[in-house]
């Protein structure tokens, strides 16, 4: 084979992030190591797994390792594995890109990250792995075979617009990445990555627990054995880290910061986790966890790629990332590691699917997760803050699949509410708070807290000084049809069937009044309703309104068109219910209606008053009219004769 050297240019986005890392001031620069670990331990472990599924696949895996070389002559660092590798066309994708889902969110992060701090919290959230290379190295090399196939590639860039590609004849199976390490000034000597000193402390600091030996040569100086005589030099082949299982060891055993290193290992984050889950079952399944609750959402969190963070072990073996049997999807935020004992490795996802040890895991976990996090809300507030203010969205989902944790999953929530402006609050707090006499949990549904504020379905419930809980994630607006009640006490929207918030005592008061209502407006409610027939199904006295004229309701049991829509976007077809429009009999506009109705006006012009009318308690929930164009021009037409 010839050796044909291709420059090729690196996507825009992997430009932008090179740019980023080669002029990085992160301050801990020492994390390019654990990257390249990281990704020569994931290529060990995949490679083992390949050769156990694959009896066809010629590789010797007697001795996967990962090996640290340093040329001090060169001022190289090599960081070489014999795992799994990668075929030229997967270098150009997985190196010369930024195959990551999220790009897009990157890109537009990028663009706004011009300061230099800025940046660094970029790379806390997107842990952009093989490129923290070029923040210590002025040009990289990567040499790499796929285990199984012949040719070998060679990768080599400095860290600007592009790099070059090559077929090589003759390489190991395996990745060796080596660095050409960036002159170490005077002062900066703590960051000389050819120490062998530095290196074995990185190691120790942040690999310890990588289940592959990582190996280094390393000088053994013998003193001389007699007086005079030559102190002699040996070289020998050291393996710097112990290889323990985090997961497999005690709470106590572990220090807080092995966990934290373990977390970022196998995250791929690089801030520090929320919460350490460890746990331990014996008996009949027998399993170790390890599972992390992290601090911050990933960005791809609610995209379809978005995957499950816990990887299955079987007897200290890698077998799969993603594990989706072992947590329900609405915790796809968990990150960790579940090591089974009794299991096969040879097991395919379609197999795991039915396996009823792994339902009973997750089953185990999930639960477990929960009243951590409850912990977390009664032990520390702040913490559980940050908890939901990054998960309590994606939590929420869990509210709708998982019937089995519903109530635990209630009580870890939190919403907004009309008692403050901004604190949450727990329903828990809210049931404390409720009026005598309030038997319902009121929540409203919709786009935002002003617009619900000023919602006229909720006129009546500030008026009269009962809470509200204000719900604005379009997640909401599915689950609250899911759950029918708190500690016994029902959900009721605001915007759903009767509401009656009067006293006995007031109702009693109002009854006369308000069959006197019912008359007056008996023959208008008659005439409306079919001259809205297109749009509301009914017409009716209103006991929520305190301001407008009229708002529109959803039957108890009713799809509200919030929910309709959500549906329809989601490609489902669903029946268009209609509403109720409720009216407001001290409103002047409803009693001028009723005027002009009962003296018999114009029937196309009252016709058009409500069609008005109609519009308006539209617009009034943030909605639009179903004839934008029309309604505007009714309304200029009246607005040009009151001007
Ligand atoms: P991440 O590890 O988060 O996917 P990286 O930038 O560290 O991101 O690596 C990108 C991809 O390149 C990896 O997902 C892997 O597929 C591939 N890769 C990197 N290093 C190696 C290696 N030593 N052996 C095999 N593949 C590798
Ligand atoms: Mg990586």
């Amino acid at each position: 084979m010839t050796a044909h050297v291709e420059q090729l240019e690196f996507q825009a986005e992997a430009r932008q992030l090179l740019d980023l890392m080669v002029h990085s001031v992160y301050s801990n620069k020492d994390s390019f190591l654990r990257e390249l670990i990281s990704n020569a331990s994931d290529a060990l472990d995949k490679l083992r797994l390949e050769a156990l599924r694959n009896k066809d696949l010629d590789v010797d895996t007697s001795d996967l390792h990962i090996e640290l070389e340093v040329d001090n002559a060169a001022r190289t660092l090599t960081v070489r594995d014999n795992g799994i590798g990668m075929t030229r066309d997967e270098v150009v994708d997985l190196i010369g890109t930024l195959a990551k889902s999220g790009t897009g969110e990157l890109r537009q992060q990028l663009r706004e990250a011009q300061k230099a701090a800025a940046s660094e919290e970029l790379i806390g959230q997107f842990g952009i792995g093989f490129y923290s290379t070029f923040m210590v190295a002025d040009k990289v090399e990567l040499l790499t075979r796929k285990a199984g196939e012949s040719g070998a590639t060679r990768w080599v860039s400095s860290g600007e617009a592009t790099y070059t590609i090559e077929s090589v004849d003759d390489a190991p199976h395996g990745t060796s990445v080596t660095m050409h390490l960036k002159p170490v000034d005077a002062e900066d000597e703590l960051h000389d990555y050819a120490s062998e000193a530095k290196l074995r402390e990185l190691v120790k600091k942040y690999s310890d627990f990588i289940a592959w030996p990582i190996r280094m040569q390393v000088e053994r100086r013998t003193p001389a054995a007699e007086e005079g005589g030559e102190e002699s030099v040996t070289v020998e082949t050291q393996t710097l880290n112990s290889m323990k299982a985090l997961w497999a060891k005690s709470k106590d055993e572990v220090s807080e910061d092995e966990y934290k290193e373990f977390y970022k290992h196998i995250a791929h984050a690089w801030d520090d986790p929320l919460e350490v889950i460890a746990m331990k079952a014996e008996g009949t399944f027998e399993y170790q966890a390890l599972l992390f609750i992290p601090s911050h959402a990933p960005f791809d969190m609610f995209t379809r790629d978005a995957k499950i963070g816990v990887q299955l072990y079987v007897k200290r073996v890698f077998v799969m990332g993603d594990c989706d049997q072992l947590m329900p999807t609405y915790l796809r935020f968990i990150k960790g590691v579940v090591d089974a004992q009794d299991m096969s490795l040879n097991v395919s996802r379609e197999i795991l699917q039915q396996d009823r040890q792994l339902t009973a895991i997750r089953r185990r976990l999930t639960k477990k997760v929960l009243s951590t996090v409850k912990s977390i809300q009664s032990e520390r507030p702040e913490d559980y803050r940050t908890f939901w203010a990054q998960f309590g969205t994606v939590l929420k989902e869990g509210l709708m699949s998982d019937f089995e944790n519903q109530d635990a999953l209630l009580r870890i929530s939190s919403f907004a509410s009309t008692n403050s402006d901004d604190e949450l609050t727990t329903l828990t707090e809210y049931v404390e708070r409720m009026k005598d006499g309030q038997e319902q949990i009121f929540y409203a549904t919709g786009q935002s807290r002003e617009q619900l504020l000023k919602s006229p379905h909720l006129e009546a419930f500030k008026a009269k000084g009962y809470e509200v809980l204000l719900l604005t994630d379009a997640v909401d607006e599915i689950w609250v049809g899911s759950v029918a009640e708190f500690d016994g006490k029902p959900l009721q929207s605001v915007a759903k069937g009767e509401v009656d918030l009067d006293s006995e005592e007031e109702k009693a008061q109002h009854a006369a009044e308000r069959e006197e209502q019912e008359k007056d407006f008996a023959d208008l409610f008659t005439w409306l309703k079919e001259t809205l027939s297109d749009h509301v199904k009914d017409v009716r006295l209103s006991t929520r309104l305190t301001e407008s004229p009229a708002c529109l309701i959803t039957d108890t049991y009713g799809m509200t068109p919030a929910l309709a829509r959500i549906y329809k976007a989601s490609g489902q077809a669903v029946p268009v219910s209609k509403r109720i429009l409720e009216l407001n009999p001290k409103h002047s506009l409803v009693t001028a209606l009723q005027q002009a109705h009962k003296s018999g006006s114009d029937a196309e012009r009252l016709a058009e008053t409500a069609e008005l009318l109609y519009g308006t308690a539209l617009l009034a929930e943030g909605d639009v009219p179903d004839d934008p164009a029309k309604f505007a021009a009714q309304l200029a037409e009246r607005l040009a004769r009151t001007v």
